[in-house]
């Protein structure tokens, strides 16, 4: 198109006799804009917006059909687990198809902005929408949702007056009736992330060391599996996310496993975040910016925590019924990020203590 553009305006040109001025100026003027044109390839507002999701279909679909039914923009995605996914968009660099990522626990979305994969976003909406602690100071990633990890105890064997601090499980009077998950969960390495953030490394050394002594059994490769041990009698106490307590619940209403709200008096219950980015490539950073905005709305974050019974990100939605059945709590407002920034460090010392 180029090519005959400018010739036909060239060869009209060699009749006149200031010929090559008139050339030079037809260059110009047709030229320049058509091969602008040409190389920058436009992306219009409702182009679709193509996600690398690690937070399951089942959760996200329904978001996106109502982005796309509201907006008119559609939405493209794969879901796969948190590391894989980092570790395409990593490889596909500058190529990679993926305009917004979004996945679970502050580690992997801390680990996503340092590895480079995540732009930093100005936007006042989302500033207005999600406190502080629960994104990046960077402005490369945004919480979603909270997920509390906090003590859950037999109802049976437990007398709740009995439990105050995560620490306060290490105490020997916990032996032999303790269950905890796996340390390669990012859920714990984030846990005693903010511990360490907090605590120091001695002093969460110390406490870890005394939940390992105290342990029931080994160690559990998921929340669920540990809370089913406390409902069948292997262990007294759990230290789970809320949600996987919220989904047992839904098939058992009559589980005998309490919910309490550690360190009440003290800094807080640890919260950790499902989050999204917009990516550094991104095709349609306008539209990812828009679908992002859109989640962290009012009218989306009633149903983007809710699907997976975790509490909204943002703070001027109300929480669904079983959520306000569990009590008001207290969290952490240590930044997230610092679960991340502190994630080697607590791996190590979870390692020196033994927990496996
Ligand atoms: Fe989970």
């Amino acid at each position: 198109m180029i090519i005959i553009g400018c010739s036909i305006e060239i060869l009209s040109s060699l009749n006149h006799s200031r010929c090559y001025m008139k050339l030079f100026s037809a260059l110009r003027r047709i030229c320049v804009p058509l091969a602008i044109a040409a190389f920058a390839v436009p992306v219009y507002a409702d182009d679709p917006v193509t996600v690398y999701s690690a937070r399951q279909e089942h959760l996200i679909k329904p978001l996106f059909d109502r982005f796309t039914d509201e907006t008119g923009i559609e939405v493209r995605y794969i879901t796969d687990r948190a590391e894989p996914l980092l570790a395409r968009l990593r490889a596909e660099g500058r190529n990679s198809p993926a305009d917004l990522l979004i996945t679970v626990d502050a580690g992997n979305l801390w680990q996503a902005g340092e590895a480079g994969v995540l732009r930093a976003t100005e936007s006042e909406q989302l500033m207005e929408s999600i406190p502080e602690h629960l994104r990046d100071p960077e402005n490369r990633w945004f919480g979603l949702s909270v997920r509390a990890r906090t003590i859950f105890y037999s109802t049976e064997r437990v007398d709740p007056e009995e439990l105050s601090t995560y620490a306060d499980l290490a105490d020997p009077r916990w032996e032999g009736r303790l269950c905890l998950r796996t340390s390669n969960s990012v859920y714990n390495q984030s846990l005693v992330a903010t511990m360490i953030a907090t605590h120091g490394v001695e002093q969460t050394e110390e406490v870890v060391r005394g939940w390992v002594n105290n342990l029931a059994a080994p160690p559990f490769s998921n929340d669920t599996a540990q809370l089913e041990a406390i409902a069948a009698g292997q262990c007294d106490i759990g230290i789970s996310n809320t949600y996987y307590y919220g989904r047992l619940l839904d098939k058992e209403p009559d589980l005998p496993v309490g919910l309490h709200w550690a360190n009440q008096d003290a800094e807080g219950v640890h919260v950790n975040v499902s989050g999204a980015g917009i990516t550094r490539h991104a095709k349609n950073p306008e539209g990812a910016l828009q679908l992002l905005e859109w989640l962290a709305s009012e009218e989306a974050q009633v149903e983007f925590g809710a699907a997976n019974r975790e509490y909204p990100a943002n703070p001027n939605v109300e929480w669904d019924p079983l959520l306000q059945s569990w009590g008001e709590y207290e969290a952490a407002v240590i930044n997230v990020a610092e679960a991340g920034r502190l994630q080697p460090q607590a791996v190590m010392l979870m390692d020196r203590a033994g927990w496996r």
